[in-house]
């Protein structure tokens, strides 16, 4: 009896470094599905649409949240993001998990899916503002009105870390990916997220009952 996928759901203010992790994460396990959303915002120098997400006219989104193919969607910095659900509710039936780098709202709104129990939430929190500030100013691709916009919302963002199941201060990046990765092992762990055990132990069981049988005769 094979598991059921995980959501490994990824949010923080914008600069606290939760790409970079979430690539770390895809690049340590390649059974890792990350989940490509849609937007209504323009690609940035660099991005591919169907890569980091599938760029789409706001009328194109909103049939599509209209057509019920959202498992969440939500505005974010003026524009529309959503994770689209068929690929999603694939790769949990075929036991593969994903990850997910989307906004508190998103979060909400999949923790309160039918596929909540399935659900592991980590926020990152930034080391102090000042360091915020000097990773979105390092990026070098935002105007200074875009870096104010974002530092002001990083408080909106930052004030629902308790609605996550973990919470990472990223002081450094090679310990915050370090404990991303046991968290992800200790979850996968789980009695109730191995149904196959029931299986395996009955396997163990009837080992027992040979070696009784053998101590007999
Ligand atoms: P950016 O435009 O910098 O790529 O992303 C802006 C914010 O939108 C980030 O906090 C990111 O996590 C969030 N985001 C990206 N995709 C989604 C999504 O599908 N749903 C939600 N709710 N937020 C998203």
């Amino acid at each position: 009896m094979q598991r059921r996928g995980l959501l490994i759901i990824l949010s923080s203010p914008s600069g606290a470094g939760k790409s970079t992790l979430a690539r770390r994460l895809m690049a340590w396990d390649e059974t890792l599905t990350f989940s490509v959303s849609a937007t209504t915002r323009a690609p940035r120098p660099g991005e591919t649409d169907g890569v980091e997400y599938f760029f789409r006219a706001r009328a194109e989104f909103e049939a599509m949240v209209s057509a019920g193919e959202m498992l969440e969607h939500a505005e974010v910095f003026g524009n529309l993001y959503g994770t689209p659900k068929a690929p999603v509710e694939a790769a949990v039936a075929r036991g593969r998990d994903t990850l997910f780098d989307i906004d508190w709202q998103g979060g909400q709104q999949i923790r309160r899916s039918s596929l909540a129990k399935d659900v592991v939430s980590v926020f990152i929190l930034p080391p102090s503002l000042a360091e915020l500030e000097e990773r979105l100013r390092g990026r070098a691709q935002d105007s200074e009105a875009v870096i104010a916009g974002r530092m002001q919302k990083s408080r909106d963002e930052i004030s629902h870390w308790a609605e996550y199941d973990y919470v990472l201060v990223n002081h450094d990046i090679d310990e915050t990916e370090a404990q991303l990765r046991t968290i992800l092992q200790a979850e996968r762990a789980r009695a109730d997220r191995q149904p196959w055990l029931i299986e395996f132990v009955r396997g163990l069981n009837d080992e027992y009952a040979v070696r009784r049988g053998g101590e007999k005769t």
